[in-house]
């Protein structure tokens, strides 16, 4: 099953809006829904745009196990290291692409989870990179943009 929006769908250009709160029950589904396409291909993190919505959302799991799947609405990056790391990049939307983007190595973030909390976090390593890959899809960007 392949529900997955791919380049060059002009769809993944264009910048996701901020979801009005609190979550209403179309996007809870939308939520579940992105954590199983996430699950069912394999990826590590899943923006909305990706499956076809314009909400502001993402989804991330980077645990061995994949069952620590954590959800990101309203995201916005409040700090960013200057030190970057380059490093391949793979997107869902752009299967069989690997790109080498340079990311920084920490992003500081601020979000609502999906029990309507604000939360704020330091991500380091792997979890900045997807961060950072997941807000660029908010914004309408992709990794081969970097190319
Ligand atoms: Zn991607």
């Amino acid at each position: 099953m392949d529900d997955i929006v791919k380049y060059p769908d002009k769809f993944l250009h264009r910048p996701t809006e901020e979801v009005w709160l609190p979550l209403n029950e179309d996007h809870k589904n939308l939520i579940k829904n992105m954590i199983k396409v996430m699950y069912e291909n394999n990826g590590i993190g899943l923006a909305a745009n990706q499956i076809g919505f314009s909400d502001k959302i993402f989804v991330m799991d980077v645990s061995n196990e994949k069952n620590k799947p954590q959800v990101f609405i309203n995201p916005k990056i409040m700090k960013e290291a200057k030190e970057k790391l380059t490093y391949a990049e793979g997107c869902l939307s752009c299967p069989g692409k690997l790109v080498n983007v340079r990311r920084s190595i920490y992003v500081g973030l601020e979000w609502i989870c999906e029990h309507g909390k604000k939360q704020y976090k330091t991500f380091y390593h792997l979890p900045a990179r997807v961060v950072q890959h997941e807000m660029d899809h908010l914004n309408g960007k992709l990794c081969i943009d970097y190319a």
